[in-house]
């Protein structure tokens, strides 16, 4: 099963990709990890990643699309893969589409994982930290015994600069802005799943269940 996993920041997209893996075992490809690897292992494509890294600049195209060829013909994927974070451009979903045509395969897939933006808004500004040991809350979700102090050590909670409302909306409208073409683009050759993402976890990894179970 050859997959893509969309969703914005606090959609839980990260939850139910190690839901699929779990299940279905296959690899979940982040684009951090793919150059991360790349790097490590000191392949042509990596060293050139890192050039553009190095210099605060952004990996150009046909670079990336080479290093997820590399990624994508390793043992790993051969029951398939689950891309998360790539494609992020039209120009990238064409160049992967070519790429996968190329290895003789396609994509089963686009996961969308949909939370309406003002639920999206709720679950990223309630979260609350701990500066002293790290542990992370949620006043709605996940409340400490005591409201805004750790359970563990009883520091005051904190809300990081992230997490602020207008900083928040302002990382959502850029994302809503940059996945919204790609949606389309999905939609329209036919691979788009949109998922309801406001369930609790566990329904919203049945229904994405649904659609995989098939393909297994
Ligand atoms: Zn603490």
């Amino acid at each position: 099963m050859n997959l893509i996993l969309m969703g914005l920041p606090g959609a839980g997209k990260g939850t139910q990709a190690e839901k699929i893996v779990e299940k279905y075992q296959i690899p979940h490809i982040s684009t951090g990890d793919m150059f991360r690897s790349a790097i490590k292992e000191g392949t042509d494509l990596g060293k050139k990643a890192k050039e553009f890294m190095d210099q605060g600049e952004l990996v150009p195209d046909e670079v990336t699309i080479g290093i997820v060829r590399e990624r994508l013909s390793k043992d790993d994927c051969v029951k398939g893969f689950l891309l998360d974070g790539f494609p992020r451009t039209i120009a990238q979903a064409d160049a992967l589409e070519n790429l996968l045509a190329d290895m003789d395969r396609k994509l089963d897939y686009v996961l969308h994982v949909n939370v309406p933006k003002e639920q999206l808004i709720d679950r990223l500004t309630g979260r609350r930290i701990c500066p002293t040991c790290g542990a992370t809350y949620h006043v709605e979700y996940n409340p400490p015994k005591q409201e805004g102090l750790c359970d563990k050590d009883g520091a005051s909670l904190i809300q990081r600069e992230d997490d602020q409302p207008e900083t928040v909306k302002k990382r959502l409208e850029v994302n809503i802005e940059q996945a919204q073409p790609l949606i389309d683009f999905y939609q329209d050759k036919g691979y788009l799943a949109t998922i309801d993402g406001a369930q609790d976890i566990n329904d919203v990894f049945e229904n994405i269940d649904e659609k995989l179970k098939d393909l297994a």
